[in-house]
């Protein structure tokens, strides 16, 4: 029997009534064709290593998928800080839920699967630009231990779609732990319609925060696991440089997870203001702002639940956000450092340490590399006075606490990654596949950045990869590159 006839779907979402979605099967499209298919993400509701012909007709949606019940979710949000009421799936579709071996259960959604009735006049279409660029960041987020949406595969479709130019179009085959986003609960909030709001929450607790089922106040220890959860994961984009460019409340699910990759970036040469989306031109999403519009995104999310909580207690709530952030952070950057006592001369050494990356332009990730090697190849680090005192700075933390300097290099290794995504890489990658239909550098990048802390000699050579050239700073002409959001 074809592996995909064996997928159980569970469709939990239907259950909850038409307000909360449209039914819609995906449009048929004309013969697809595979761009990149990722094996470990298809091992996540047990599918072959392989993508072939019989995937293509089931996942682009040619042909309908048994069990599944696909639709297109109600949602709304504030787009760089403005509500908008009418978004929704305008182009994605939830096939449903599938329950894997271990009964785990994973959204299935297709991204560009024709337009539904929330397309507010779009073609419901993906380029294979922006597929290839949400492909490439799901599985670099995830191969750096970041919770994100996964990518299945990227399904190019003989379509041309036209955004400033005439462009290819494809399919993203996205899975997810979830698809509720803070902007669902406003779409409900905001419409008056209180009692959805309360079915969303517990449709919420119940299939993704199980644990708090029986707790007294449960939708206000709901709304602290969704606070803790996103303050957490922005700590992990803070530390490792992640951008996202876009964190709008649509943006963000319930689930703590990074979700939607439009224009996002990695900081290279660190600059706190960069922000990697061209139409960000105040800089609302640059990466020094990114803590505090998660804290700005959980007070929408707060609003909407203040008839189910109380506002008194949201207020007590959301004052925790800070101090949970700089926890995080905090040991975040200890283990990016290699240190673990994170006391008050921890905090100044870190702030010392931006200052130095800022003033010498140094580049972001391939510096905790290098330090770890210190005090070996210390001339590598010591652009000037101020960095050599700093190192010496850094030293007498190290030694405080007893450090073994072969260790910390490998504790460090292990959390520092070799490999970035950087623009430069992906833009390569990006033109191999438009110009020439060569999607063998999306591949080399993708298993790349499925484990990016370490050199692995055989699989380089399988896939040709060159460790030093893929571990190079960010030539000149890509540093602080922005994308457009319709790329
Ligand atoms: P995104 O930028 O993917 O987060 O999309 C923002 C909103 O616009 C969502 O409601 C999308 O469904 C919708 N949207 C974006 N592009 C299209 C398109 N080509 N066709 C229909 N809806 C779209
Ligand atoms: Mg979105």
């Amino acid at each position: 029997m074809p592996p995909y006839q064996n997928l159980k779907f569970k469709n939990r979402f239907i259950d909850l009534g038409p307000e909360f979605y449209q039914e819609k099967q995906p449009d048929p499209v004309t013969d697809p064709y595979l761009v990149d298919y990722s094996p470990s993400v298809g091992a996540l509701i047990d599918l072959p290593s392989e993508g072939g012909s019989d995937f293509l007709e089931k996942f682009s949606g040619n042909q309908p998928m048994e069990g599944a019940r696909p639709l297109a979710m109600a949602y709304g949000g504030h787009q760089f800080g403005s509500y908008n009421p009418r978004l929704g799936d305008g182009r994605g579709l939830l096939l449903g839920e599938v329950l894997n071996k271990e009964n785990i259960s994973w959204d299935v959604h297709l991204k560009g699967a024709g337009p539904t009735r929330f397309a507010r006049g779009f073609d419901g279409r993906a380029t294979l630009q922006s597929s290839i660029r949400e492909h490439l960041g799901s599985e670099a987020l995830s191969g750096l231990g970041i919770p994100s949406t996964r990518s299945l595969a990227v399904i190019g479709i003989r379509e041309l779609i036209y955004r400033k130019k005439p462009e290819l179009a494809a399919i993203l085959v996205r899975i997810a732990d979830s698809h509720i986003r803070f902007g669902s609960f406003e779409y409900f909030h905001k419409t008056n319609q209180p009692k959805n709001v309360e079915r969303l929450a517990e449709f919420a607790i119940q299939n993704h925060h199980k644990d708090l089922w029986n707790e007294p106040e449960r939708y206000r220890i709901f709304f602290r696991r969704v606070l803790t959860l996103t303050a957490k994961l922005i700590a992990k984009w803070q530390a490792v440089g992640f951008v996202h460019g876009v964190m709008n409340t649509d943006n963000m699910t319930i689930t703590g997870t990074t979700f939607d990759y439009g224009p996002y970036g990695f900081i290279d040469q660190f600059n706190p203001s960069y922000t990697p989306n061209s139409s960000d031109t105040h800089g609302r999403y640059a990466y020094q702002q990114q803590p505090e519009i998660g804290f700005w995104n959980l007070n929408k999310l707060a609003e909407t639940l203040i008839p189910l909580v109380g506002s008194d207690q949201l207020q007590e709530e959301i004052k925790q956000y800070q101090p949970i952030f700089n926890g995080f952070y905090r040991e975040e950057m200890g283990r990016k450092l290699g240190i673990s006592i994170l006391d008050e001369d921890f905090s100044q050494l870190t702030q010392e340490m931006f200052q130095l990356l800022i003033n010498h332009h140094v580049d972001y990730s391939n510096f905790f590399r290098l330090l770890a090697n210190y005090p070996d190849k210390i001339e590598k680090l010591q652009f000037d006075v101020g960095m050599h005192s700093w190192l010496e700075n850094y030293l007498k933390l190290c030694e405080r606490e007893g450090t073994n300097h072969k260790e910390r290099k490998k504790k460090m290794d292990a959390v520092n990654p070799k490999f970035i995504l950087r623009t430069h890489l992906v833009q390569n990658a990006l033109e191999k596949s438009l110009k020439d239909s060569d999607f063998s550098e999306v591949k080399r990048l993708r298993v790349l950045m499925e484990d990016p802390f370490k050199d692995k000699p055989e699989l380089f050579q399988e896939y040709d990869i060159d460790s030093d050239l893929y571990s190079q700073a960010t030539p000149k002409e890509f540093l602080g590159r922005q994308t457009s959001c319709s790329a």
